[in-house]
């Protein structure tokens, strides 16, 4: 989780430490709530954003494409780390970044997972 949170500042100078203590884990644990809330939400968008990018500096370029995984873009090297196509995109992944699909037979990218 990136960066330490400032928040807002509060004059605590008046409270007794008890008191102090007390206001600062509220607001804390308020701030985290929302923090969580917001990382999960933007993380989704973010994560798809950027895919979509490298799928669109990579997508054509057929020989890296073949040899390369997509999304993580470690070269794929036979019987220990053997590509497999995205039923979705079509694009050549590792084992470690797909999820087997049972229904359809076929291997499903992480990104793709995430979009559908
Ligand atoms: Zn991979
Ligand atoms: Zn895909």
């Amino acid at each position: 989780m990136p960066g330490s949170t400032t928040g807002k500042k509060l004059d605590l100078s008046k409270l007794t430490d008890e008191e102090a203590q007390h206001v600062w884990e509220v607001v804390q644990r308020d701030f985290d709530l929302r923090k969580k809330e917001e990382h999960r939400l933007g993380d989704l968008k973010t994560k798809l954003e950027r895919e979509d990018t490298k799928k669109e500096l990579l997508g054509n370029q057929t020989s890296l494409t073949e040899s390369h995984c997509i999304r993580c873009l470690q070269p794929f090297k036979f019987l220990l780390n053997n590509k497999r196509q995205c039923l979705d995109c079509q694009l050549y992944v590792c084992k470690s970044c797909s999820r087997y699909n049972k229904k359809e037979d076929g291997w499903v990218c992480d990104a793709c997972h995430v979009a559908r």
